[in-house]
């Protein structure tokens, strides 16, 4: 079979989807063709780019009425940003932009603005780096159906079409898979799905991607026409495929296909279910390099997203549904083949650089892993995202960071024990000051995330909350503060009264939070959150400098692991240097 594994815009535009480079590998190991196009950082360029800012400023000259002296306030901006944008992208990918974090965050304004610029200029779409939507699509079915088909509204028809699908026919692949891991690729993904299938009806599509996963309840009421996929992956990619190969082979039964859903009538059914996969099944390296153009991507220095765990060993966070979906279990792949692949992708990818996508990995397997980096010899550095375990004592830290960890993620969520209890997240206050400040002991970096106004959060529990973020400011180095969204697909969702609030009637389908409302007097009002931010961000101002900027936010921090590799700690400095 030949595969062509497509991640749409929006994606990261520091570091390519794993989900593509694992499936990749594990579809040749089968004995199958597959390429792997990283289209969302292409499409990124296409429209970041000196041609489309002048394209811009010409159009937008010529919609201002008068030709010749139609100079206007944005026609000025897209012009400017015709000359700033190349260099601001060649800027971040410049060695030592990690540690001027001045320079860093002036360069990602220009990118920003040429998103802005994009957004008005076309007026019912919206395209950034990091977003992209079209006004009204979300209201109903049948205006996403119609928007993704509206050439006026959804900007990326035109260049998918006429760039796009030419590019997919010279493949000649039997299945495209198409990736969705965000919220902001889901737009893209099915709009590049109709367009595959408009131009090759033969050709099998399956969408994927972890954001599916979490939203399926949603995707199960999704009419057939909103968007012609042949099958939906709600699990694990590797037996997913096995099984729909098999099924087209021997023209077998779709409930031999594990973790699908199927278009049957107006709707979409689930296939069936199977065990997880053993990610030890996996081969070695777990992933490729193979087809990505690792140049483009807008960092200094590489990260890769080798994944070697899956899941969350705890799963109970109420407001989550990324890890708490009742059948994804925790697995991680052993410490032996672990240090393999990470062998194996430092050839590949030219970088010792990992930043490991883990939803939480346990500490037990981080010591394993940490050891036989140790023993191997390797040189490593890399980062990933953890709780805030009492098992990350001195004696783990110190060997995380000897084996090359330098910086780790924490889900704090907040440092009031009453709200802590109410999200059902297993943190310690006390513990979690203790971890965060002997990381800095041995050089480890800290990233920390904290959900401002989750339902039976009051006045009086986040201002615990900032001055827990104050007072212990020297041993963060990443703050990121999310505002509370009620998740589909989260405990909360489906059962709302737990935080004494309830469900307003939905008014729009696929969105990534829910509508609620509640009657506690004390509590934080959703409306009222992105104020409530703002001002904590000004609060917050001079103990967290980095707070709000463009390079500390996005998935794992966009810059933070390049800004905390930028300084090794002294005894990291000799070994490496041994
Ligand atoms: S928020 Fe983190 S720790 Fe909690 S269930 Fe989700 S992935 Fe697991």
């Amino acid at each position: 079979m030949r595969f062509l594994l497509i991640s749409p815009p929006v994606s990261n535009i520091g570091q390519a989807a794993p989900s593509i480079s694992v499936l990749t590998s594990w579809l040749r190991g089968r004995g199958h063709e597959c390429v792997q196009w990283e289209l969302g950082l292409e499409i990124f360029h296409f429209f970041h780019s000196r041609e489309y800012m002048l394209l811009l400023s010409e159009m937008m000259r010529q919609n201002a009425g008068n030709p010749e002296t139609g100079e206007t306030e944005t026609v000025a901006l897209a012009r400017r940003l015709a000359d700033e944008i190349e260099i601001a992208k060649h800027a971040l990918r410049r060695s030592g932009i990690e540690s001027e974090l001045e320079d860093m965050s002036e360069t990602l304004d220009a990118i920003r603005d040429c998103g802005l610029l994009i957004s008005a200029a076309h007026g019912l779409g919206r395209l950034t780096y990091s977003r992209y939507d079209i006004n009204g699509a979300w209201a109903s079915w049948e205006s996403l159906a119609e928007s993704l088909r509206d050439p006026r509204r959804n900007i990326l028809l035109d260049i998918m079409d006429s760039h796009v699908v030419p590019v997919i026919e010279d493949h000649m692949p039997d299945i495209v898979g198409i990736s969705i891991s965000y919220h902001s690729q889901l737009l893209p993904g099915f709009t590049l799905a109709i367009l595959v299938k408009r131009a090759l009806p033969n050709v099998k599509v399956l969408l994927g991607g972890s954001y599916l996963k979490a939203v399926q309840d949603d995707l199960k009421a999704m009419p057939t026409g909103v968007v012609p996929a042949d099958g939906i992956c709600i699990g694990d990619g590797e037996t997913a495929l096995d099984a729909y190969i098999g099924f087209l082979d021997r023209n077998g039964s779709r409930s031999d296909v594990p973790d699908m859903l199927f278009p049957e009538g107006d709707g979409f059914i689930f296939g069936a279910e199977s065990p997880q996969f053993d990610l030890d099944a996996a081969p070695v390296p777990m992933m490729t390099a193979d087809g990505l153009n690792l140049e483009s991507y807008l960092v200094p220095k590489y990260a890769v997203p080798l994944p070697i765990a899956r899941g969350c060993h705890w799963r109970r966070c109420v407001f989550c549904n990324i890890s708490n979906q009742a059948r994804e279990h925790y697995r991680v792949r052993s410490a032996e083949l672990a240090v393999r692949d990470a062998r194996e992708c430092v050839r590949q990818f030219g970088t010792n650089w990992f930043d490991f996508p883990t939803d939480s990995w346990l500490p037990r397997d981080m010591e394993s892993f940490a050891r036989g980096i140790l023993e191997s010899g390797m040189e490593i550095e890399w980062a990933a995202e953890v709780l805030l375990r009492p098992e990350l004592d001195a004696g783990l830290l110190r060997l995380l960071a000897e084996s090359g960890c330098r910086c780790l993620r924490f889900g704090l969520e907040s440092a009031c024990t009453e709200t802590l209890a109410a999200m059902n997240k297993q943190v310690d206050v006390e513990l979690s000051a203790r971890i965060l400040a002997q990381c800095h002991e041995f050089g480890i970096k800290t990233g920390v995330m904290v959900i401002i106004g989750f339902p039976t959060e009051t006045q009086r529990h986040l201002w615990q909350t900032v001055n827990f973020l104050e007072a212990r400011a020297g041993d963060i180095d990443f703050l990121s503060l999310h505002q509370f969204t009620l998740a589909p697909g989260s405990r909360l969702a489906a059962e709302p009264s737990a935080a004494g609030i309830h469900l307003l009637p939905r008014r729009a389908v696929l969105t990534p939070s829910l509508p609620y409302a509640h009657s506690n007097p004390v509590a934080t009002r959703p409306d009222d959150l992105p104020k409530i931010i703002e001002d904590i961000t000004v609060a917050l101002a001079e103990a967290h400098p980095q707070l709000g900027r463009l390079w500390a936010s996005g998935v794992g921090g966009w810059m933070t692991f390049a800004a905390g590799c930028s300084n090794p700690p002294e005894f990291f400095k000799r070994r490496l240097t041994k």
